[in-house]
């Protein structure tokens, strides 16, 4: 028996705005508890919610960046519920009104519908000792709602992956999903081929790219297997346990009626002018969809080139800055891809934490374009300008590093050291190539890197052949 999978996802996004959604307190993560707090956010009688006009920004960039219908008109309302993060006993949130819907992101060989974007604010967390921070009570949301148009664990880390990229491009969010940031449920079922949709399962939260995975594997099995016994599939909400890699049931699904939502009757509907939303297209970065096909195009780029230079709005930076300066697309992406990654990992640095001067990078670039430096003295120096903030121009001075450019002389040194080596020369002869980069190690050592590998083996070559 053939088996179809659907998964719909319902993304929860922090928005990284200064304040919280209803009122003026600081929306950060890792503050101490329950120092960002103020009567709205607290639920004290007669505080009134006034919404956060950035927050409604940061939706609308959101919903163009995805391709949504944006609806002028913003209207909020009442999630009523009672747990003890909550304490007004209801959460704010657009209900009947989302202000983004329609939308779609591509991913390879296939278009993810959105059903909807809406703002809506966060709870606050149970702490360990089952005390409440109230910080995060009202810090602004997004949630992302998906048709089920999924049909595999790829295709929604795919779509995930490419979320991330907008929302950190568009600097919305900086979708961090262990700090919460970014926050993952996962709606799956699984029908028999040719049947109607199944019943449908809610995975809350779950925690990490690869949980999301193990996840969505483990429930497919666990569906296709009760099919297969002919029981039948309970609509409920599991939550994935990360330990023991499977997930575990946590309650039967609220149904709508359950929130008895309602208009939110504290804040008047906001209609927002069509400048408001001009000025934000207007301002909209290009995507890294968009700059993927324009660096293939314009630059001739290679595929892993093109991926590390958008590895972050930070990189992406660094590499256009560069571009602007030296305009050598190729070479700028090659010392970004080859050595600035090489640096990073080698001595674990974090590369979106990384300070550095753009002039000495731009300098060290040209010299080594100029034909002033060799390859080895452009990776040394570049190394120091990464880790130490080293000034290239005087350092390579001081060092006493630019290229030998007397040919005669670099010849007659090599004719010289041949000389001293004639047993690696035989060993060349008779086959050996490893004689060969011996000897090229030798005149390196000799200049001290100040000639340029390839001039020293063609040289070498010259008086060995003849
Ligand atoms: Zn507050």
């Amino acid at each position: 028996m053939q088996y179809k999978v659907n998964i719909g996802l319902e993304v929860h996004i922090e928005l990284n705005t200064k304040n919280k959604m209803f009122c003026r307190c600081k929306s950060s993560f890792g503050d101490k508890e329950n120092t960002n707090v103020c009567p709205v956010c607290l639920a004290q009688p007669g505080a009134l919610p006034i919404p956060n006009k950035e927050a409604i920004a940061l939706a609308i960039k959101t919903g163009i960046a995805t391709n949504c219908k944006i609806d002028k008109k913003v209207i909020f309302d009442r999630k009523n519920y009672f747990y003890k993060d909550l304490p007004k006993g209801y959460q704010i949130t657009q209900f009947f009104n989302p202000i983004c819907k329609d939308g779609y992101i591509n991913i390879p060989n296939k278009k993810i519908n959105i059903r909807q974007i809406h703002i809506e604010e966060d709870a606050g967390k149970v702490c360990k000792n089952n005390t409440i921070d109230y910080n995060r009570a009202g810090v602004p949301l997004l949630e992302l709602v998906t048709m089920p148009d999924f049909e595999s664990d790829e295709e929604v880390i795919q779509f995930l992956k490419a979320l991330k990229e907008i929302l950190i491009f568009c600097n919305v969010s900086d979708c961090k999903i262990q700090e919460g940031s970014m926050r993952v449920d996962i709606n799956l079922s699984v029908r028999k081929e040719n049947m109607p949709l199944g019943n449908r399962v809610e995975i809350k939260n779950v925690g990490s790219f690869k949980s999301i995975k193990n996840a969505i594997n483990y429930e497919i099995k666990r569906h296709i297997n009760l099919l297969e016994n002919n029981n039948n599939i309970n609509v409920e909400t599991r939550k994935f346990d990360e330990n023991n890699n499977k997930t575990i049931f946590m309650r039967n699904k609220e149904t709508i009626k359950d929130y008895s939502y309602f208009k939110e009757p504290d804040i008047l509907n906001i209609n927002l002018s069509n400048n408001f939303i001009f000025n934000i297209k207007n301002n909209m970065p290009i995507l890294p969809e968009e700059k993927r096909k324009l660096y293939a195009k314009n630059y001739n780029l290679s595929e892993n080139d093109i991926k590390a230079i958008l590895y972050s709005p930070k990189i992406n930076n660094l590499f256009e800055e560069l571009n602007n300066k030296i305009n050598n697309p190729k070479e700028i992406a090659n010392i970004i891809s080859g050595e600035l990654f090489k640096i990073c990992n080698e001595n674990k640095i974090n590369i979106n934490n990384l300070t550095f001067n753009i002039n000495y990078i731009s300098n060290i670039i040209n010299l080594f374009l100029n034909n002033k430096i060799s390859r080895d003295t452009y990776k040394n120096v570049f190394f120091e300008i990464i880790i130490n903030d080293v000034e290239p121009i005087s350092f390579i001075e001081k060092n006493n590093l630019y290229l030998l450019n007397d040919t005669n002389f670099i010849e007659s040194k090599i004719i010289n050291i041949l000389k001293e080596n004639t047993k690696s020369i035989n060993d060349y002869k008779n086959g050996k190539e490893k004689a060969l980069k011996f000897l090229i190690g030798q005149c390196m050592k000799y200049f001290k890197g100040k000639c340029d590998s390839n001039i020293i083996k063609d040289i070498i070559l010259k008086h060995i052949n003849y």
